[in-house]
C-alpha cells in the first residue's frame, strides 16, 4: 500500500526495525536475545504508537489554529479489539513492519495474536462506536472519543459442559501499550448530599449542591488513526480513583481494612464492564458510571472550550456532543447544571446551548431497555440533577399548556416522569427533549421510532428525528479480515477501492459474469474456509469439509435474534437427513458463536442447547458428513474476523421490527456471504441495494408482526399443528432426544414456544425452512450462486461507515468544512 502520506524515510524497513528494537531496549528493557514474543509485540506497539503521535500533535496544533469545530462521542461501550493492525496498516507500515521483523527472525502475524481484544462493549452498540471512531479519523472529523476504561471489559465465555461459563476478562494484565496515561488530567465526581438554596451578592437566588462523596476520574488517551494516516484523534478513557489512596487517620487507629473500603468503593465504578446487553441494568453502580464519564467528559470539554474562547455563548458552533444511546443522557442534566451553577448562565439561555449542543442516538425500541432510574435512587445520588430534571419538566409541560396542549395523556406520554407504581424519570424522554437531533440506525428502525417509543414527541417536535444508517469500517471488515479478497479487489479495481469503496466497488458487477474471475474468489474463500476449520480442529477438536456450505449465525444470544429459530432449523434437517434418503442433501456447517448475558437463563440454555445438538449431530454417523454444528466460544471481535471471510451463508433472522439494524449483516455480505434473513433493521436497505434476487428474504415483516400482536390472535399452537416438520423437531426436543442426562431440560422452553411465542418463532418456521431449501438449490447451481456472492460484494459499498459519519458530519455535526 502507499505511503506517500508518510514523512519519507530513505530505507523505511531499516528504520522501523531500528525503532522496534530502541524499544525493545529502552521502553520493555530486553534484548533480542532474551525478549519473549510479548515483549516483541509490546516494542513493535510502542513504535508503532510513536509515529501515530507525530500526526496527533500536528492535528491538535491545526485545529486550534483553524478553531475547527470538535465531535465529542460519549459511549459507555467502545469494542476496540486488537489495534496493531489496524495502526500499521491505516499508517501504510504494515509491510514494512513486517519485513523488519522478518529480519530480527520475529513473525509479525504471530505477533499480532499476542495482543488481547479490548473488549469494552458488549456487541453491536459499541462496535459501532469503534467503527465510528476509526471512521472519524478517516474523514478528518476532529473528534474526542469519550468512555470508561474498564479494568475487566466483557467476561471471558467458556462453553463446560456444554453450559456458558462467565470468567473475568483481564485485558490489561499485561499493560496497554497504546495509551498514554494523563495524570494531570483529573477531574473531581461528586455523589450525593445535599442541595441548599441561597441568595448571593447580586440577589440572584443560587443552589449549592455540597456532595457527600467526590471519586477522582483520570484520563488515558489512545490516539485512533484514519486510513493513510489522514488524522488522528484521541479516544479518552476515565479511570476512577479515590481521592485520597489511603484513610490514614483509620489506618493509624488500627482500622486496616477500613482505611482501604473507601478506595475500593470510588474504585469499583470503573471497574467493571456490565455484561447486559439490551436489557436494563438497574442498578446503582451502573448510575455511578454513567454519571462518573459524563461529568469527567463534559467539564473536560468545557475547559478545553474556555482555553480556546472566552466565552461559552458559542458552544454550539463549535462543539457537537452525541450520545450514544440514553446511557449518557444524564449530560442533558449536567451540563445544564455546569452551565447555571457554576458557569452561571441564565436558565433559558444554558437551555438553549445544551439543546444546540447535543444528539442523541437511540439503539433499540425493546420496552425492557429504555433506561429510567427510580427518583428516589435519582434523588439519592444526584440531588441537584433530580431538581434539574424537574424543573426541566416543568418548563417542558407549561410551554404544551401554553400552546394550548391540555390533554392528559399526551402530557403524561411526553413527561420525564412516569408516574405509576414508583415514579421513574426517564431517559429516553430526557435524551429526547435536551437533542436538537434525535436519530435511528436504520430506515425501518427510525420509522418505528417515529410510531412507537417516541410518538407524542415526534407529533411535537416534527423535525428532531432522523435517520443516519449504521455502517462499518471497511478497513477492519474488509483489508485486515480479508487480505485475500482485497488484493483480488485491488488487482481488478485498483486501490481506489481502498479509498473509494463507495464509488469504486460498483465496477465490480461485471466481474460477477466472469468465470475466471469467480474462480478467483471462490479460491479466496476455501482459503478462508479451510483457515477457520483448523481453527476449530483445534479449539474444539472437530474436523470440518472447507467444501461444505459454511451456514453461520454469530451475534449476541437473545431471543430476539432467534439462534433458537435456528436451531430448530437444524434439528428438522437432521432428522431429514436421516429420513428423507429420496432427497440429495448439500453439505452444511452450522456455526454458532456468541455471548449471553450472566443473568439471561433462556439465552444460556439456548446456548446449552446449541452444545447438546451439536453433540448429538456430530458423533451421529447416519448424517453421513452432511450436517456439523459447532458452538464456537468466547465471540469477539478478532473470532468475528477470523470466521466472516469464511461464511457462505449470513443468518440475519430476527423478529422484523426489533432488531434496530445490525452490522454484523453488512460485515458479511461485504465479504460476499449471502443473507438469509428477516425484514428487518438494515436487512431491507441491504436487500434494496443488493437485490432481492440475491438475498434469501423470508418471514413476517414488521407491519405483519405488529398486527399479529396487537390482534392478540397470534396462536402457536395453530402454526405447530399446520407444520408437521415443526412439530417433530419439538416432540423431539420436549421427550428429552437431545438431553438424555436431562430428559426434561428443554420442556419448559417448549412450553414457551407452544404457549408464549413472543418472538413468533413458530410463526416463520415454515417460511424459514423453505428459505433454506432455496439456499441450497442456489448452491447447487455453483455458478449463479457465486454470481450473486460477487454482486453481494459490489453493492455492499452504501454499507462504509464513512458514508455514516459524512451523514452525521453533514446533517447533524455540521463538522465537515
Ligand atoms: C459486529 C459485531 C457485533 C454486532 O453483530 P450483530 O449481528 O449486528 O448483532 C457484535 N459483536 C461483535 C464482536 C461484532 O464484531
Amino acid at each position: 500500500m502507499s505511503d506517500e502520506t508518510l514523512t519519507p524515510i530513505p530505507d523505511q524497513v531499516a528504520a522501523f526495525r531500528v525503532a522496534v528494537l530502541a524499544k525493545l531496549a529502552y521502553s520493555v528493557g530486553k534484548d533480542a536475545e532474551h525478549a519473549t514474543e510479548h515483549d516483541w509485540f509490546e516494542a513493535v506497539a510502542l513504535a508503532t504508537r510513536d509515529y501515530m503521535v507525530d500526526f496527533w500533535l500536528d492535528d491538535e496544533r491545526r485545529t486550534q489554529r483553524k478553531k475547527q469545530k470538535r465531535v465529542y462521542y460519549l459511549s459507555l461501550e467502545f469494542l476496540i479489539g486488537r489495534l496493531l493492525f489496524d495502526s500499521l496498516s491505516n499508517l501504510g507500515l504494515l509491510d514494512i513492519a513486517r519485513a523488519a521483523l522478518a529480519e530480527v527472525d520475529v513473525d509479525l502475524d504471530r505477533i499480532r495474536t499476542l495482543e488481547p481484544d479490548a473488549a469494552l462493549g458488549n456487541g453491536g452498540l459499541g462496535r459501532l462506536a469503534a467503527c465510528f471512531m476509526e471512521s472519524m479519523a478517516t474523514l478528518g472529523v476532529t473528534a474526542h472519543g469519550y468512555g470508561i476504561r474498564y479494568e475487566h471489559g466483557l467476561f471471558r465465555q467458556a462453553i463446560v459442559d456444554g453450559w456458558q461459563q462467565e470468567q473475568t476478562e483481564t485485558w490489561l494484565d499485561f499493560g496497554n501499550p497504546w495509551e498514554f496515561e494523563r495524570p494531570e488530567v483529573v477531574y473531581a465526581v461528586s455523589f450525593g448530599g445535599s442541595v441548599t438554596s441561597i441568595t448571593d451578592a447580586q440577589g440572584h437566588q443560587r443552589q449549592i449542591w455540597q456532595p457527600a462523596e467526590t471519586v477522582r476520574a483520570v484520563a488515558y488517551d489512545t490516539p485512533v488513526v484514519g486510513w493513510r494516516g489522514a488524522s488522528v484523534n484521541a479516544l479518552r478513557l476515565w479511570r476512577a480513583r479515590a481521592t485520597e489512596e489511603l484513610h490514614l487517620e483509620r489506618f493509624n487507629a488500627g482500622d486496616h481494612l477500613g482505611a482501604v473500603a473507601e478506595v475500593a468503593r470510588a474504585e469499583s465504578i470503573s471497574r467493571v464492564l456490565y455484561p447486559a446487553d439490551s436489557t436494563e441494568a438497574g442498578q446503582e453502580l451502573r448510575l455511578r458510571q454513567e454519571y462518573f464519564f459524563v461529568s469527567a467528559s463534559l467539564k473536560d470539554l468545557l475547559r478545553r472550550h474556555l482555553s480556546q474562547h472566552s466565552t461559552l455563548l458559542n458552544l454550539p458552533q463549535q462543539a457537537a456532543i452525541q450520545l450514544n444511546d440514553t446511557h449518557p443522557s444524564i449530560a442533558v442534566a449536567e451540563l445544564m447544571r455546569l452551565l447555571v451553577d457554576e458557569h452561571e448562565l441564565p436558565w433559558d439561555k444554558a437551555w438553549e446551548l445544551t439543546v444546540n449542543t447535543l444528539s442523541y442516538t437511540n439503539h433499540t425500541l425493546l420496552p425492557e431497555a429504555l433506561e429510567s432510574w427510580p427518583v428516589s435512587l435519582m434523588e439519592r445520588l444526584l440531588p441537584r440533577h433530580m431538581q434539574i430534571i424537574y424543573l426541566i419538566n416543568a418548563h417542558h409541560i407549561d410551554a404544551l399548556r401554553a400552546q394550548g396542549l391540555h390533554d392528559f395523556d399526551l402530557l403524561r406520554s411526553v413527561s420525564l416522569i412516569e408516574e405509576g407504581n414508583g415514579r421513574r424519570v426517564r431517559m429516553g424522554n430526557l435524551a429526547f427533549l435536551g437533542s436538537h437531533s434525535i436519530n435511528g440506525v436504520s430506515a425501518l428502525h427510525t420509522q418505528l421510532m417515529r410510531e412507537t417509543v417516541f410518538t407524542d414527541l415526534h407529533r411535537l417536535y416534527p423535525q428532531r428525528i432522523n435517520n443516519k444508517t449504521n455502517g462499518i469500517t471497511f478497513r477492519r471488515w474488509l483489508h485486515q479480515a480479508n487480505p485475500a479478497l482485497t488484493q483480488l479487489l485491488r488487482e481488478h479495481l485498483g486501490d481506489g477501492v481502498l479509498d473509494s469503496p463507495e464509488e469504486t466497488l460498483p465496477q465490480l458487477e461485471p466481474f460477477a459474469d466472469k468465470a475466471a474471475f469467480r474462480k478467483r474468489f471462490i479460491e479466496q474463500r476455501r482459503q478462508s474456509k479451510v483457515a477457520l476449520a483448523a481453527l476449530v480442529q483445534e479449539r474444539l477438536n472437530i474436523t470440518l469439509n472447507p467444501d461444505a456450505l459454511f451456514d453461520v449465525q454469530v451475534k449476541r444470544i437473545h431471543e430476539y435474534k432467534r439462534q433458537l429459530l435456528n436451531l430448530l432449523h437444524t434439528v428438522a434437517l437432521y432428522q431429514a437427513i436421516r429420513a428423507e434418503h429420496t432427497t440429495e442433501w448439500a453439505p452444511r456447517v452450522k456455526i454458532f458463536a456468541g455471548k449471553a448475558a450472566a443473568s439471561y437463563h433462556q439465552a444460556k440454555l439456548i446456548i446449552k442447547l446449541a452444545n447438546d445438538v451439536a453433540r448429538m449431530v456430530n458423533n451421529d454417523p447416519t448424517v453421513r458428513g452432511l450436517l456439523k454444528v459447532v458452538f464456537l466460544p468466547n465471540y469477539n471481535v478478532s473470532l468475528a474476523e477470523s470466521i466472516i471471510p469464511a461464511a457462505d451463508l449470513s443468518e440475519q433472522i430476527s423478529t422484523a421490527g426489533m432488531e434496530a439494524s445490525g452490522t454484523s449483516n453488512m460485515k458479511f455480505a461485504l465479504n460476499g456471504a449471502l443473507t438469509i434473513g428477516t425484514l428487518d433493521g438494515a436487512n431491507v436497505e441491504m436487500s434494496e441495494r443488493i437485490g432481492l434476487e440475491n438475498m434469501f428474504i423470508f418471514g413476517l415483516t414488521a407491519q405483519q408482526v405488529n398486527v399479529r400482536k396487537r390482534a392478540n390472535d397470534y396462536n402457536s399452537e395453530a402454526a405447530i399443528a399446520a407444520s408437521p416438520r415443526l412439530a417433530e423437531v419439538l416432540l423431539a426436543l420436549r421427550s428429552g432426544v437431545f438431553s438424555p442426562d436431562d430428559p426434561a431440560r428443554y420442556v419448559g422452553l417448549v412450553d414457551e414456544l407452544t404457549w408464549n411465542d413472543r418472538f413468533l418463532v413458530c410463526a416463520d418456521f415454515d417460511a424459514y425452512w423453505d428459505a433454506q431449501r432455496q439456499v441450497e438449490n442456489l448452491w447447487r447451481q455453483h455458478q449463479r450462486w457465486w454470481r450473486a456472492a460477487v454482486l453481494n460484494t459490489a453493492r455492499t459499498g452504501w454499507f462504509s461507515s464513512d458514508r455514516t459519519i459524512r451523514e452525521y458530519a453533514t446533517d447533524i455535526w455540521h463538522a465537515l468544512e
